[in-house]
């Protein structure tokens, strides 16, 4: 006699997925019957609405021909690029607009609040948001965002791409689809800001570009969250938002010049060191970040002088994974007025963004060593 009907429960906590049923054929024809009426039915649903903002990057750009790969230029507006994309008029609608187009190293604080206000003021009437950006300060872009705006469930995706428009199996195309499945795929929903290249869903908090040239570019330990194959969006997990992200509220007025965020610059650690250079530096800066060795460390002299400063100095690290404990930093004579802060899983260019949000909320240092415990420093 056949087993019509096996039920197998796992342990899993997420109920909806925890139950598979394996059922007899007949069964199964029957079911398949529903399953084609119900996306019969699906048909007559009004498809997710996608903004697409464009800024360019490398997905925007043209080399002068298909096997350059360097010292290409942005020269493709968000248009072209969507017309270059498989159909997705059965995946969503989508509405686009050209905030700019220039390589990311020239994302400046103006640049950053239009992405700023774009993405706030598409909130309410679309269910997904695309932003087409460089790679190489994408990250820094995605976790502004996340630490500014509250989205609620709303996926917010980045993508860029490796190799210009131009060149043999260019990644932008696929990429950029890609993008736009994710944003329109319920399952992004309540995941916080995305970052979507080369098959790869991350975290935008916490994913960053650890390659210059492959197309295998963003890493780190803590930013998989998924995977794109075969049209399909696949996550390893149920939705979560980055624990210890701090989220800033700014009240931004409508006019322009585009506010200016304290200024906070990044020293890089090396072997024999100039220990001036500290003090050198901590005069243009309302507050410093550190790259500095292994898990925080610093030459002893070096360490004394960021002790002296009168400014929050914050201890990242130089290499791309792992973090800076609190353990690891220096210890001033006087333990309340410690000016140093370590950054946790935060690598010095997102600490640069975070100890600027934490300067212009005039968070006091204490406030702002409790800013960055959330992300395991502080
Ligand atoms: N230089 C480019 C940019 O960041 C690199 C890229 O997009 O991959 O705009």
């Amino acid at each position: 006699m056949v087993n019509n009907r096996l039920e197998i429960t796992t342990i899993c906590p997420d109920a909806e997925n925890s139950l598979f049923t394996i059922e007899s054929s007949e069964i199964e024809a029957q079911r398949a019957a529903a399953v084609a009426a119900a996306s019969a039915a699906d048909q007559h649903r009004t498809l997710p609405r996608i903004k697409i903002l464009g800024t360019g990057g490398t997905i925007a750009s043209k080399g002068a021909s298909s096997s350059q790969t360097a010292g290409y230029h942005v020269d493709l507006t968000i248009q072209e690029l969507l017309e270059s994309i498989p159909d997705i008029s059965a995946v969503c609608e989508i509405e686009y607009e050209q905030l700019c187009n220039v390589d990311s190293k020239d994302i400046n604080e103006e640049i950053l609040f239009k992405i700023y206000r774009a993405v706030s003021d598409s909130l309410q009437s679309f269910d997904g948001i695309v932003i087409t950006h460089g790679t190489d300060t994408m990250a820094e872009t995605a976790f502004f965002i996340e630490s500014t705006i509250d989205f609620g469930e709303l996926p917010v995706v980045f993508v860029g791409s490796m190799r210009p428009s131009t060149s043999v199996s260019a990644d932008g195309p696929m990429n950029l689809y890609q993008a736009i499945c994710i944003a329109s795929d319920s399952k992004s929903r309540g995941r916080g800001v995305l970052v979507s290249l080369n098959d790869q869903i991350s975290s935008g908090y916490y994913i960053t570009k650890t390659n210059a040239n492959s197309l295998e570019s963003f890493n780190v330990r803590q930013g998989y969250l998924g995977n794109f194959f075969n049209n399909e969006v696949h996550y390893y997990y149920p939705p979560s938002k980055p624990l210890g992200c701090h989220k800033f509220k700014l009240r931004l007025e409508d006019s322009s010049p585009a506010p200016k965020l304290p200024t906070v610059c990044i020293v890089y650690a090396h072997q024999a060191m100039d220990s001036e250079l500290i003090d050198i530096v901590a005069e243009r800066c309302e507050g410093m970040v550190v790259a500095a060795l292994g898990a925080g460390t610093l030459p002893e002299i070096v360490n004394t002088r960021c002790l002296a400063q009168d400014i929050p100095m914050v201890f990242s690290k130089r290499a791309m994974d792992g973090m800076v404990p609190n353990a690891n930093l220096p210890k001033s004579a006087d333990k309340s007025k410690c000016n140093i802060i370590a950054s946790g899983y935060l690598n010095p260019e997102k600490s640069r963004i975070l100890l600027q949000l934490c300067l212009a909320k005039k968070y006091t240092m204490e406030e702002t060593r409790h800013v960055f415990c959330g992300v395991y420093g502080g």
